[in-house]
C-alpha cells in the first residue's frame, strides 16, 4: 500500500501577505531590496548573497543566513518571506514515487488552490514533474488534468517554490543527507531534472514558466543543465520558437495522433493548430541536434491510435527531425472512456517506431497506485472519492 499522510499544519509556514522573495528575477530583487532602503551600492552584493541562501543553500528562514547582519535579516523577515507552498499531502508509491498536494494561498479575491507536483527517482536521475497552471483550460478528452476547468496561473514563486519544496523535502542541498528511504542518483543531485508535464499547459502561462525555468537554470543558483529541463506542449504553435530562442529548455511535444482529424478530437487544441504546423514548428525549434532532440508523446489508446500503420505514419511524420519518441501507456482515471493498448500491441508499435531507429520508447508507468501517473494529475478540490479510488484500483488491476 502506498504510504499517505495528511500533514497537518506546515512545516514551512503558510505563505502570508508578505512577498516572497522566490521566483523574483535579479532585477526584482534588486529593487526589492532597494524598497525597503538597502542603498543602491549594496543592492548587487545582497542580492548575491540571498540567491545563494535561496537557491544553492535552500534557506527557508532568513536566520539561517550567518554571512547577512543579525539587524538586516531583522529587517529582511519583517519585509519578506521565503515561504514555500502549504503540503496537504505526501504520498510514497511502492515505486518510490512521490507526490505532494500543494496549497498555495489565494491571489487577490481568489480562493486558495491546489497543485500536485512527482518526484520520479530513476536509475542514474532523479525527475520533478512539476505543474504550470491550476487545471487546464484544453480538455485533451484522454487527460483527468483536463476535466478540471482552469482556476489560475500560477505564479514563478510557485512554479519555483513546487522545485524548492521537493528539494527540501527530500534534502536535495549541498551538505544535507537524502531523507529517509532516498536514494540518490548517480550525479548526486536528487532533483537532476525538471519536466513541466504536471497539471496545465505550460505555454499558456508563458511568463511565469519562462521566468521560473530561468531560475531553474540559473548556473548561480539552482543551476540545471537547460538540456536537463523539459517542457511539454500540447502544442501552442506560436509560442513555441519563444520559449527556445528565450530560455533553450529542451521540448516535449504532446502529439497522440498522426491524422487531423483523430488529433482534433484527442488534442482539441489541433483544431487550432494542425499536426503540419506543429512540425513546421518543431523543425525551426532552435539548437537541434542528435545530442538535443524533441522528445514526441505518444499515448497508446487501446483501438484508437495504436495501429502499426499509425506507427509507420508517426514515424514516416517525423523524419528529419532530430526526435525521441515516447509510448505512453494510457494511464486509466474514473469516468474515463478510454482504454491502454494492450501490451503485445505497445510492443509491435514500439517495433515498427524502434526499426526506424529511435531507442526504447516505451515509458514506463510510475506511481500509478498513487495516480501519480502522467495525466491523472488532478488538484484536491475534486479529491478522488472511495468509490471512484476502488474502481480506478479495479481498472489497473483488471
Ligand atoms: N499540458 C502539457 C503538459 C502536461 S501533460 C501537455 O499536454 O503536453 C503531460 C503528458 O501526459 C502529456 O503528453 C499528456 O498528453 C500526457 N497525458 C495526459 N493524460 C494522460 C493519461 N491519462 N495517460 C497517459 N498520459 C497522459
Ligand atoms: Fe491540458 Fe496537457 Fe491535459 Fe491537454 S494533456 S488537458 S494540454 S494538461
Amino acid at each position: 500500500m502506498p504510504e499517505h499522510s495528511e500533514l497537518t499544519g506546515n512545516r514551512h509556514g503558510q505563505a502570508g501577505e508578505k512577498p516572497s522573495l522566490v521566483g523574483m528575477t535579479r532585477e526584482q530583487l534588486a529593487r526589492a531590496l532597494a524598497g525597503i532602503g538597502i542603498p543602491e551600492r549594496q543592492a548587487r552584493m545582497r542580492t548575491a548573497q540571498l540567491w545563494h541562501w535561496l537557491y544553492i543553500r535552500g534557506a527557508t528562514d532568513f536566520a539561517a543566513m550567518t554571512n547577512v547582519s543579525k539587524e538586516l535579516r531583522a529587517e529582511f523577515s519583517h519585509h519578506f518571506s521565503l515561504d514555500r507552498p502549504e503540503i496537504v499531502t505526501e504520498q510514497v508509491s511502492e515505486d518510490g514515487t512521490r507526490k505532494w498536494l500543494l496549497r498555495f494561498p489565494p491571489r487577490g479575491a481568489g480562493r486558495p488552490v491546489e497543485v500536485e507536483t512527482v518526484y520520479i527517482p530513476e536509475e542514474g536521475r532523479g525527475t520533478l514533474c512539476v505543474s504550470s497552471q491550476v487545471g487546464c483550460t484544453l480538455s485533451c478528452t484522454f487527460c483527468h488534468t483536463g476535466t478540471q476547468k482552469l482556476v489560475r496561473n500560477l505564479l514563478p514563486e510557485e512554479i519555483v517554490g513546487q522545485v524548492l519544496l521537493a528539494r527540501d523535502r527530500l534534502g536535495d542541498y549541498p551538505g544535507h543527507s537524502p531523507a529517509d528511504g532516498v536514494v540518490a542518483p548517480a550525479t548526486g543531485r536528487l532533483v537532476s531534472n525538471i519536466v513541466m508535464m504536471g497539471m496545465g499547459e505550460p505555454l499558456y502561462n508563458y511568463d511565469n514558466v519562462k521566468a521560473a525555468l530561468l531560475i531553474a537554470a540559473d548556473g548561480d543558483g539552482i543551476g540545471l543543465s537547460k538540456r536537463r529541463i523539459t517542457l511539454s506542449t500540447s502544442g501552442v504553435v506560436p509560442m513555441i520558437p519563444r520559449i527556445g530562442a528565450e530560455t533553450g529548455v529542451m521540448l516535449a511535444i504532446s502529439l497522440h495522433a498522426v491524422r487531423d482529424e483523430l488529433r482534433d478530437v484527442l488534442v482539441p487544441l489541433n483544431r487550432k493548430y494542425p499536426i503540419a504546423e506543429l512540425l513546421a514548428a518543431c523543425r525551426a525549434y532552435p539548437g537541434l541536434s542528435n545530442a538535443r532532440r524533441i522528445t514526441f508523446e505518444y499515448v497508446m489508446l487501446k483501438d484508437v491510435n495504436d495501429s502499426l500503420a499509425d506507427a509507420r505514419e508517426l514515424v514516416r511524420l517525423l523524419a528529419g527531425i532530430p526526435a525521441k519518441i515516447n509510448l505512453i501507456p494510457f494511464n486509466p482515471w474514473p469516468g474515463t472512456d478510454y482504454e491502454c493498448s494492450d501490451w503485445a500491441q505497445i510492443e509491435r508499435f514500439a517495433d515498427v517506431v524502434n526499426r526506424a531507429g529511435y531507442a526504447s520508447p516505451i515509458r514506463t508507468p510510475r506511481g500509478r497506485d498513487i495516480l501519480a501517473a502522467c495525466g491523472q494529475l488532478k488538484s484536491e478540490t475534486e479529491r478522488l472519492r472511495i468509490r471512484e479510488r476502488m474502481a480506478l484500483e479495479a481498472m489497473i488491476a483488471g
